[in-house]
């Protein structure tokens, strides 16, 4: 469970990102985040993880105050709380199983997965969540050589791999093609109802939201302005 509890936000420049936010989103949920530009979209997503700190009130993910992580506890918990951005943030020039596997292997994994120290129980682990994505065949083709939707596929695999119960989307779709922002989208819900994944998805795309998400966070200059079910967001939007 997500549970902000008068959370703000002000970055250092004094810009008030976040003004007393309270959520409560529980597991299981598919949650859109709609808002224009600047609204405030991102820094609610990414202070679930900790990539941003929280400067008042309380965020507790998963029974853990979030404000209190640091180091390894910090890294331990970041792979609970899986992330993909609308630049996949894969690393080029290893292959797919190699980007997967860094998610999987614990501590200096990047060195390990590059010097080949991993175990088979790893491999299997990465192999099974490209396969879960459909994109097996790709495990030995380079990460840069991949289409921007099979990189996005590509990072799902790595929270999959790293059993991310919450799986954080920062305009996962927003540099894609419509047909693959559709399979995309169509990713995210099938690991919502088949594994049961919490989704909470950044998108200025409203149709797309409201298309997939059952419930619709909408954000303006960092306030909620709305926060119900899909099927009854207004035509304002
Ligand atoms: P969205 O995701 O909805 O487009 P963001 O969360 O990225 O919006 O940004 C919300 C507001 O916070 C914007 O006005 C942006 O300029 C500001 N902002 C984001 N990051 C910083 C930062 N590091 N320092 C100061 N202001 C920031
Ligand atoms: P404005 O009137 O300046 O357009 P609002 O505060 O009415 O601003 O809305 C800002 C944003 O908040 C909208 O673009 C929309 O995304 C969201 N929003 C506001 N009200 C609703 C609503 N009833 N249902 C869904 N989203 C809403």
């Amino acid at each position: 469970m997500i549970r902000f509890e008068g959370v703000g936000k002000i970055y250092p420049n004094g810009y008030q990102g976040l003004i007393d936010i309270n959520l409560e989103i529980q597991d299981g949920e598919f949650v859109g985040i709609i808002g224009t530009s600047g609204a405030g979209k991102s820094t609610l997503v990414r202070t679930i993880n900790g990539l941003n700190d929280v400067t008042s009130g309380n965020l507790v993910v998963n029974g853990t105050d979030v404000a209190k992580l640091k180091g390894k506890e910090l890294r331990k918990f970041r792979r609970k709380v899986g992330m993909i951005f609308q630049s996949y943030n894969l690393v080029p020039r290893i292959t797919v199983l190699k980007n997967v596997l860094t998610a999987v292997v614990p501590e200096m994994s990047f060195f390990k997965v590059l010097f080949g120290i991993f175990s088979k129980e790893d491999k299997i682990k990465a192999l099974e969540a490209l396969d879960r994505m459909g994109i097996l065949d790709k495990a030995y083709v380079r990460a840069d050589q991949l289409s921007g939707g099979q990189q996005q596929r590509v990072s799902l695999a790595r929270t999959l791999a790293q059993d991310s119960d919450i799986i954080l989307a920062d305009e996962p779709v927003s540099a894609l093609d419509p047909v693959t922002a559709k399979e995309v989208m169509d990713d995210l819900k099938r690991i919502n109802e088949e594994l049961g994944r919490t989704i909470l998805i950044n998108i200025h795309h409203v149709e797309l939201a409201l298309a997939y998400a059952s419930r619709i966070i909408a954000i303006k200059k960092g306030k909620i302005v709305y926060d119900g079910p899909s099927s009854e967001v207004t035509q304002k939007v």
